[in-house]
């Protein structure tokens, strides 16, 4: 029997996401806000695009989300019209966004009293990853739901771990996350000064790749980050968004983060200067001006 997985949040991540579902052999029931991204699921075989938030949930063994951050998978869920209110006990809903720990904790804690259950899921490998259905997934929550979900996540991603219990997928993120804005940051250190004496930053590039500098951000972004194309898939308010989840959670703990600390300012930089939508490596752009030196892209 073809299995509904419920899908809601059809963006950068969200719509490639559900197209390899579709493409795996489950139905599709897709919702968005944007009537752009409803049109553009709907255009995929065995995909259905519907208007209406609840209708999500018609049908479906499992509800998948994918949305900017805790205040909409909030809403989406557990607010007054939200899915929990409407799916059939039983159903597994499986948050795929980046989102607060304790926001997690809190969805899970309201889907259990309604008869639901729930995985933490967020993601990293960008969205090439989404397209091409390599993501590494880290899961939070029980084993047997983890079970149930693992045939669909499969379709999406290539490294699936199992965190721990509930929020520990989104705990592994956010320390997945502090190693990226690190690692962005010194790469744009690295090209300011390679540039800064005349050298060439794609051959920098070839000779670090190979050594112990070497890293999935060099080989996926680097290119990008040495032509200034700064408008990849994830941006700097997602990044944002991001360390600032990093370090209110760090703050609570008593865990001081001053290298995220200040990663999270010199990205402030690049808002201040308008960038909020271009990728999360236009970090570059920052160092760039920092070093007097021209800002490509
Ligand atoms: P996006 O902004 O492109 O997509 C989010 C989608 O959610 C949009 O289409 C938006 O219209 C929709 N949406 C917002 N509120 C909604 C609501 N109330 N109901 C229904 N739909 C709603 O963002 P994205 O890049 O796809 O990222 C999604 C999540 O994945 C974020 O939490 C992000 O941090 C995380 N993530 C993104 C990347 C990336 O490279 N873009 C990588 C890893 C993780």
């Amino acid at each position: 029997m073809t299995v509904t997985v419920g899908f809601v949040g059809l963006g950068n991540m969200g719509l490639p996401m559900a197209c390899n579902l579709a493409a795996a052999g489950f139905k599709i029931r897709g919702f968005d806000v944007v009537a752009s991204a409803r049109d553009a699921l709907s255009k995929i075989e065995g995909a259905e695009a519907v208007h209406e938030l609840r209708d999500v949930a018609v049908g479906a063994a499992v509800v998948i989300t994918m949305l900017p951050d805790s205040p909409q998978v909030l809403a989406v869920l557990s607010g007054p019209d939200g899915l929990i209110a409407y799916s059939e006990p039983g159903t597994l809903l499986v948050d795929m966004s980046t989102i607060s720990p304790q926001v997690a904790k809190q969805v899970a804690a309201d889907a259990e009293s309604h008869g639901l259950s729930m995985l933490d899921a967020p993601v990293s490998g960008g969205v090439i990853g989404a397209e091409k259905g390599t993501l590494s997934i880290m899961v939070g929550g029980a084993d047997a739901d983890l079970v149930k979900a693992r045939p669909i996540l499969e379709a999406m991603g290539g490294n699936i771990v199992h965190c721990g219990p509930t929020s520990m997928g989104q705990t592994f993120k956010l320390c997945n996350q502090i190693c990226c804005a690190g690692n962005i940051l010194a790469l744009s250190e690295a090209f300011a000064l390679c540039r800064s004496q005349g050298g060439d930053l794609s051959k920098l590039r070839d000779a670090m790749s190979g050594g112990s500098a070497g890293s999935w951000m060099l080989n996926n972004v680097g290119p990008q980050m040495i032509s200034g194309n700064d408008k990849g898939g994830f941006t700097i308010d997602l990044q944002l968004k991001d360390l600032r989840l990093v370090l209110e959670t760090a703050m609570a703990s008593h865990v001081a983060l001053p290298g995220t600390a200040l990663a999270a300012q010199l990205y402030q930089s690049e808002l201040a200067h308008g960038g909020s939508r271009n990728a999360n490596y236009a970090l570059h752009r920052v160092i760039d001006r920092l070093a007097n030196q021209p800002v490509t892209g």
